[in-house]
């Protein structure tokens, strides 16, 4: 099994390199030359099996003997012991026919944590085999730069330094991030907003001379191997449900679309789905070139659910490859049109997308409103980002013998501020982090200059 690029003219990779790389030498994103697929009878044998197991046998392929089978198990298994539920991701049924799938039990509560747990793992096992070490940077306005130093603390060949915007992070988001004392970890805040974060990391990567021959590492979801891993639970829902027996259908709330690309390759590999509805915020580019063809970027809105907010959907680009039958070249003038002006899909893939794909856009009003009548039907308090998921699934609820499986992607004490305004009087962390707000914290402040971030990092990895 080899790794192509959507665009076309980046060379192809073995894995290992994949895991390393992130984005492609031409621009595009690195996807398996050829989908695996799962029999009917691969489907059966998993019915009860742990979900390290499920795991492991899902991404063995996507491996490809490159690392040995004892090893990669290990891996597997202890990224996912580190969550707090023995189901990893547990279902949890709501009414006769919707159920709500729990990504939220790891070490930062959300799903984010399925990904990078393993991720991290991957790239020091790679590194120590290659004697080599690694420089981990980042940009976070929150979620991801946790779930990433989560992943990566316990990783002897890695040095990770996630920056974040000074004092415009929520303090359980901050928190969570500082908290972490590791001698690899390293949190920046940034005299600056979340823009001047990002294009200082953005800059890093594009000269890494600073560095002297270290290499710099992207965790951000262009990664394959964070897609490889969210596979699994799609798989795993599907099968606890009765697959290969029985189709289910899939809500994500989606922003870069790299959970619900995972959804669609399980489809690929032979998992029956009868549908996935995308959820948005009112950050709508993906309902909007679905349902009016209308591919353009619009300004950044900052919503209630700001793990969504975004303006493009990197991982698109994944999707739109398999639209236009691989054709890297027409998905390179594509997205090249795209940067450009407002564009939009030619006929023959936009229809091959609409087969299997549904979406809708949901505003705050609406969360807030999902918030209390979730609530109200099943006593659970949904966080925002879920509930862009709760709604989009009511309206496309289809046949009532197709289970619909809403994507639960934070826990709602992440996001209290939306609970608060919906009425409620918020939500206790879970038990293994009450004292998040009493811990010790550890970050240094820098200036939003290119020059201090480099040189802090230079003289503090090890
Ligand atoms: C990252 C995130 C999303 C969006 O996931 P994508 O893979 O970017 O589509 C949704 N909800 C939460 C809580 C997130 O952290």
């Amino acid at each position: 099994m080899r790794y192509i690029s959507t665009r076309g003219q980046a060379p192809a990779l073995s894995f290992e390199e994949v895991v390393l790389t992130g984005m492609a030498s031409d621009g595009g994103l690195y996807v398996p030359e050829t989908i695996p697929q799962l029999s009917a009878d691969d489907l059966a044998e998993m019915a009860g099996l742990s979900y390290a197991e499920i795991a492991f046998r899902v991404m063995r392929p996507f491996v490809n003997g490159e690392i040995d089978d004892e090893t990669f198990r290990r891996l597997v298994t202890e990224a996912y012991a580190t969550f707090s539920h023995d189901a990893v991701v547990p279902l949890n049924q709501l009414d006769a026919n919707h159920f709500l799938l729990e990504l939220f039990h790891g070490p930062t509560l959300a799903f984010k944590d399925v990904a990078l747990q393993l991720l991290g793992r991957l790239l020091d096992h790679f590194l120590k085999k290659r004697g080599e070490r690694a420089v981990i940077m980042g940009a976070t306005s929150g979620d991801t730069g946790s779930a990433a130093i989560e992943g990566c603390r316990h990783c002897d060949n890695l040095d990770i330094f996630i920056l974040h915007p000074y004092q415009r992070v929520s303090e359980v988001q901050r928190r969570q991030m500082t908290s972490v004392l590791a001698d690899n970890v390293f949190n920046v805040a940034i005299e600056g907003n979340f823009d001047d974060a990002q294009a200082m990391v953005k800059a890093s990567f594009a000269d890494q001379s600073f560095l002297n021959g270290t290499r710099l590492v992207a965790v951000n979801s262009i990664n394959w191997a964070r897609i490889m891993a969210q596979i699994v639970y799609y798989v795993a829902s599907a099968v606890a449900l009765g697959a290969p027996h029985r189709k289910v259908s899939f809500c994500v709330p989606s922003a870069n679309f790299g959970n619900v690309f995972a959804g669609y390759m399980a489809y690929r590999m032979g998992l029956p789905v009868e549908r996935f509805v995308i959820a948005t915020n009112a950050n709508d580019i993906l309902h909007r070139t679905l349902a009016a063809n209308d591919f353009s970027k619009q300004e950044l809105k900052a919503t209630l659910a700001p793990s969504m907010d975004i303006v493009v959907s990197s991982n698109f680009e994944r999707l739109l490859f398999e639209a236009y039958d691989r054709d890297g070249a027409a998905v390179a003038a594509l997205l090249e049109r795209f940067q450009a002006e407002p564009t939009a899909l030619a006929d023959a893939p936009l229809a091959r997308l609409r087969e299997r794909f549904a979406s809708h856009s949901v505003d705050d009003a609406t969360i807030l409103e999902v918030i209390r009548e979730a609530h109200h039907r099943t006593q659970e308090i949904l966080d925002p980002h879920t509930a862009t998921g709760y709604r989009a699934a009511e309206r496309e609820r289809g046949e009532a013998s197709v289970p619909m499986i809403t994507l639960a992607t934070a826990h709602p004490a992440k996001f209290a501020e939306a609970v608060v305004k919906a009425g409620f009087p918020g939500v206790p962390l879970p038990p293994h982090m009450d004292d998040l707000l009493e811990r010790e914290e550890r970050y240094t402040v820098l200036p939003a200059e290119l020059s201090a971030v480099q040189q802090f990092v230079v003289e503090n990895r090890r």
